[in-house]
């Protein structure tokens, strides 16, 4: 599991490197990108060939020099031994824990987890005869004492979907390892730019491509990337459950990581700027946001992350409900949506009471969840504080 070898390989990913990773422009007649291979049959030239089995590529589903290219990128930004796509964020999710798992198995996931991630287990996972439990997210070196015997794996996801809890994944991580327990970490928040969970333990690290590489809203992509123990395992469970992610997915994907770098400068520098002002207006109780100094988890944001992307959440003192309709319906910049990472800005109500099993969700009033797009900062303040006066005008 988590060896010393894949640790030296963890750097931050420059700039630069992205630039340059996944492209051989001489082996496309000089053009800079990489192009889209669509493909399902392959070729072989001759019956040696066929029967020797040592073509790079050999069936669309098994990959293209497009998936490879991004791949291959992938692997050095995060410091793993290989990468896998998926079509979907969800897809690596569900992939990754099937790789590990198998009837009897009891797994660890935390409270905060992508709530997909949960029906996934309570569902599926469990109708095959793998039980899950939920533990909270701040347990930290304390997981040892839920391992058991049959225990496979411990899921981590730092900071926690809607709430943004920080954990402490090297402690965890060192506790599961004791006792030979793989660990996962989703780690879609931090994109592989800021956050490099291989170097900090885990095994396996899972992201939704969907929201920062992917950057436009356009396009459904995951990857799984892992470390020498841990590639086998990913590499057969994806290429037995058929898991491949389509053409034009993955060149957006390739185009989105040229810029990713400098989008999330500004995802960050707009988020930061947003969450310190809702944290000054007296509608807000609590932002929850790792990367300001007042948030409980920032100690840990601040010793395993490099940055803060554009997602964070606020608790409003309570409102009645046709106040909080007023401020969200006349929103002109922010959109109500689920998925997020893209250019654009949302906001979403949200409620956690309902599947939180582990800890208590106990909000003073209404959560919100924002994302920061690369609109003007300014401009998506004075939105929001025209929709802060149509509340107060509908109280
Ligand atoms: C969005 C998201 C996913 C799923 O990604 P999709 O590409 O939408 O399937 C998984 N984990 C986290 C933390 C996410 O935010």
């Amino acid at each position: 599991m988590g060896n010393k070898d894949d640790e030296t390989h963890a750097h931050r990913a420059s700039a630069t490197e992205i630039i340059h990773l996944g492209r051989d422009p001489f082996a496309h007649h000089g053009f800079v990108n990489t192009p889209v291979y669509r493909g399902s049959t392959v070729l072989y030239p001759t019956l040696e060939s066929l029967e020797a089995k040592s073509q790079p590529y050999t069936y669309g589903r098994r990959g293209t020099p497009t998936v490879r290219a991004l791949q291959d990128a992938l692997t050095q930004i995060a410091g793993g031994a290989d990468t896998k796509l998926t079509a979907s964020g969800y897809q690596a999710v569900t992939t990754a824990l099937l790789a590990f798992v198998e009837t009897g198995d009891h797994i660890l996931i935390s409270d905060t987890v992508y709530e997909p991630t949960r029906q996934f287990c309570d569902y599926l996972l469990k109708r095959i005869g793998v039980e899950t439990q939920y533990y909270d997210p701040l347990i930290g070196a304390g997981i040892a004492t839920l391992i058991r015997p049959n225990t496979r794996l411990v899921y981590v996801e730092s900071p926690g979907s809607q709430t943004f809890e920080m954990q402490d994944i090297p402690a965890i991580a060192e506790a599961a390892h004791k006792k030979n327990v793989w660990v996962l970490a989703d780690n879609t928040w931090a994109s592989p730019l800021y956050c490099q969970p291989l170097a900090l333990g885990a095994d396996v690290v899972i992201e939704a491509g969907t929201k920062y590489l992917v950057g436009h809203a356009d396009a459904l992509l995951g990857f799984i990337t892992s470390n020498a123990r841990a590639a086998k395992h990913i590499e057969r469970a994806a290429g037995t459950l058929g898991v491949c992610p389509g053409s034009e997915e993955t060149f957006l994907g390739l185009r989105g990581l040229r810029t990713l770098d400098v989008r999330l400068v500004r995802h960050q520098e707009t988020g930061l700027r947003l969450a310190e002002w809702l944290r000054a207006r007296p509608e807000i109780a609590r932002v929850l946001h790792p990367a300001l100094p007042t948030d409980p988890g920032h100690a840990l944001w601040k010793r395993d992350c490099k940055g803060a992307t554009g997602l964070f959440s606020v608790v409003m003192k309570p409102v009645p409900k046709p106040a909080l309709a007023a401020f969200l319906n006349g929103l002109t910049l922010f959109g109500m949506g689920y998925s997020w990472g893209g250019y654009e800005s949302l906001v979403i109500p949200f409620d956690c009471t309902p599947y939180r099993t582990a800890t208590r969700w106990q909000p003073e009033g209404q959560a919100l969840r924002f994302h920061a797009g690369l609109e003007n900062v300014d401009d998506l303040i004075a939105d929001l504080d025209a929709g802060f006066a149509r509340l107060h005008a509908a109280s």
